[in-house]
């Protein structure tokens, strides 16, 4: 297990183990801790390749680099580019696939689903590290995974939140005071800020010589629920965020209405909606129509859609935040 120094911010807390748990445990899937949507379905992915597609074709005829942030077991970008593979426009236009990961070890599987794919794939660091050109960016699962800072308003003032040993236990703890600007923040209230977030789009925001069509899937809130988000997951069951540090996967909701403010602050257009929305929006019934016409399971593919989109399952919480520069 991971120890580590205390008092801490819960970022750091949270960034220490995230690193941990993403290099060392099986995360994701059914023998992991946690399924995401594209290891529900193919259609999943497909869908996000359709969507894909439609920004390179309504771009016209411009070379794009395929990006996605945090591709865990590679399913979704293996379903975008088999789904795209006979769209000629798209394939042309596609220079590379850049997958931004920062754990070996599901980089490693990454390699391996899309091996066949040769040096078309490469992997980055960091956003900050994309070549210069046109971006098509997609990223599932991955903002709620970055590190949050909490702060607690208590009265005329908010002071962060960490984690530190009381009684040998560890613990939420207050730490020093800071200025946040949230006044509608009610007493006792939390306020998270996720400066990875902040900090990638506004490195998309800002980015010059080419276009930038961006979507980004996870649960997540338009207005501040001024409550904890924050949330472990162990072998498919909540878990305590203060146990087990490292190997539980940790994460916390995505604050959209501020990404929304900093990409229409830059000039870009934006959408939101819920999963479910995007995904019909998108074509996903016509995607299960078209599996089940070609021999694959009824039953699996209603249940799969109706996870996906269903207002009681992943549709409603989950949500799809698109972001397009509008120079091309
Ligand atoms: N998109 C995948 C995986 C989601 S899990 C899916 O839907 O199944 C989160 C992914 O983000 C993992 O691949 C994890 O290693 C990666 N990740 C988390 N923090 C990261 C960071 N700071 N930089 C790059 N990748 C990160």
């Amino acid at each position: 297990m991971l120890t580590i120094n205390t008092p801490t911010p819960i970022d750091v807390f949270m960034r220490l183990a995230a690193t941990h748990y993403y290099a060392h445990r099986e995360s994701i899937g059914s023998r992991g801790d946690f399924v995401t949507a594209p290891e529900i379905s193919q259609m999943f992915g497909e869908v996000v390749g359709a969507w894909c597609a439609a920004e390179c074709l309504a771009r016209g005829e411009q070379s794009f680099h395929l990006v996605e942030l945090g591709a865990g077991n590679g399913t979704m970008m293996s379903d975008i580019l088999r789904a795209t593979k006979d769209i000629a426009s798209f394939t042309k236009n596609l220079k590379n696939v850049i997958i931004v990961e920062n754990s070996p070890r599901l980089r490693a599987k990454q390699a391996s689903k899309l091996d066949k794919y040769g040096d078309k794939i490469s992997w980055a660091n960091s956003i900050q590290e994309l070549p210069e050109g046109n971006l098509i960016i997609v990223a599932n699962e991955f903002l709620d995974a970055l590190p949050i800072k909490q702060f607690e308003k208590i009265g005329d003032n908010f002071v962060e939140i960490g984690v530190g040993f009381i009684d040998s236990k560890l613990r939420y703890i207050q730490m020093d005071k800071a200025s946040i600007d949230s006044p509608s923040c009610p007493e006792k209230g939390i306020v998270e800020v996720c400066e990875d977030a902040i900090n990638i789009a506004n490195c998309l925001a800002t980015r010059k010589g080419g276009y930038v069509s961006a979507l980004f899937i996870d649960y997540g809130y338009f207005t501040p629920p001024f409550t904890t988000t924050l949330q472990a997951v162990k072998a498919h069951k909540y878990h305590d965020v203060l146990s087990n540090i490292g190997e539980a996967d940790i994460t916390a909701h995505v604050d959209f209405g501020s990404l929304d403010s900093l990409f229409k602050a830059n000039g870009f257009t934006t959408a939101y909606a819920t999963q479910g929305e995007f995904l019909l929006r998108n074509g996903i019934e016509i995607r299960a129509k078209k599996l089940i016409a070609s021999g694959a399971d009824y039953f699996r593919i209603q249940k799969d859609l109706s996870r996906l989109i269903s207002q009681n399952e992943m549709g409603l919480i989950f949500k799809a935040f698109e972001a397009r520069s509008i120079n091309s």
